[in-house]
């Protein structure tokens, strides 16, 4: 049996991606690699519109690694972060800040909700350096108002720094529009790559904290990979299977457009969430990113029974949620290469397993 991963990463990749990993690498150290590298900063910088001057880094780590090298290169034990603490993504930055001796506060909503708008007004962000977010919370589904946090962050002179992991490329994200400072990607959500490629895109603010404060990482000291960067490389090994294979998947998205990625997204999750309408399962967040369905049953199905059974009763993977939620959420994601017929099959097998 073929498994179909419903999961939010790695995701169902593309035949063209798959092939591509199959090849010989080239060396890196070459004006021709350094050509693919710099295409793909271009894009992606273009994609997020991110504004003039800023630049995007190439890191190998997964997407946590670039999440603690925009915290450790643009804060110091002197500044004061506002941290939007929606779930576990949102306690990653909270947990990253704690081991790097960040000081923070976290504004913590309840399970797929967000947080009051009063917790994050101009006023309030005075008191910060900088206002930390997860775009979409992957463990809850839930989607934040990015566009309101950015426009407060930016009238009170505070640094936004944005996880969009979960969500580029699937909802709207636009640096220059929501005046974002450091947006941080990674390869094996939407990009639909495999896992080990993350990018960090600062803008031009960003950059000049990164030239002024001092680091203690060697290996995320993010000045050397600004340098290098100039001429499409970086300091150490990149993922070079991973880089070649983004190049395609971005010249992919350059030709389809990314407005249309985003409303294929939204359409895709909007069929889904109108299939289980009859099923005993409900939506979990109040606002949800069109990244994926995080549902609750409703007919008191353990929402990790209902994982595991898909998995290996159907060969279908749903992504099981851990902590508080793991008995009540499961997650279905709508990124990569999945098709009308994948929906129908899960929803064929969902309606089984909570029957
Ligand atoms: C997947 C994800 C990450 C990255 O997790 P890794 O396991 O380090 O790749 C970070 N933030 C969000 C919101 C995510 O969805």
């Amino acid at each position: 049996m073929e498994n179909t991963l419903f999961t939010v990463g790695p995701v169902q990749m593309h035949e063209d991606i798959l092939a591509l990993g199959g090849e010989q690498l080239p060396y890196f150290r070459t004006a021709s690699f350094s050509a693919i590298t710099l295409f793909c900063e271009k894009t992606i910088r273009r994609l997020a519109n991110a504004p003039d001057g800023s630049r995007a880094l190439f890191l190998t780590s997964s997407g946590t690694g670039a999440m603690e090298a925009a915290i450790i290169n643009l804060l110091t034990t002197k500044d004061s972060a506002l941290i939007v603490n929606g779930g576990s993504f949102g306690q990653r930055f909270c947990d990253i800040c704690a081991d790097d001796g960040i000081p923070f506060h976290a504004l913590t909503p309840e399970p797929g909700t967000s947080p009051a708008p009063s917790g994050y007004t101009e006023d309030k962000l005075r008191d910060y350096s900088a206002l930390l977010v997860n775009a979409h919370e992957t463990s809850t589904g839930q989607l934040f108002d990015i566009e309101t946090m950015g426009s407060n962050c930016r009238k009170a002179g505070c640094l936004f720094i944005v996880d969009a992991i979960s969500s580029f490329l699937c909802d709207p994200i636009d640096m220059d529009a929501m005046g974002i400072d450091a947006l941080i990607v990674s390869s094996q959500k939407a990009l639909a790559l495999p896992p080990g490629l993350s990018i960090l895109i600062l803008s031009r603010r960003a950059i000049e904290r990164v030239m002024k404060n001092s680091v203690n990482s060697h290996y995320f000291g993010l000045r050397k990979y600004l340098k290098d960067a100039e001429r499409g490389q970086t300091p150490f090994t990149p993922a070079v299977g991973i880089l070649l294979q983004l190049e395609r998947r971005l010249r992919r998205i350059e030709e389809l457009g990314v407005r249309r990625l985003i409303d294929s997204s939204a359409e895709s999750a909007n069929r889904f969430r109108s299939m289980v309408a009859a099923l005993p399962v409900k939506m979990f967040p109040d606002k949800p990113s069109n990244a994926l369905s995080a549902l609750s049953p409703t007919n008191g199905a353990d929402a990790y029974d209902v994982f595991t059974t898909l998995a290996e009763k159907y060969g279908l993977y749903v992504t099981p949620n851990g902590g508080d939620l793991r008995r009540k959420v499961f997650r279905v994601g709508h990124m990569g290469n999945l098709t009308e017929d994948d929906y129908r099959a899960l929803v064929k097998a969902l309606s089984e397993v909570l029957r």
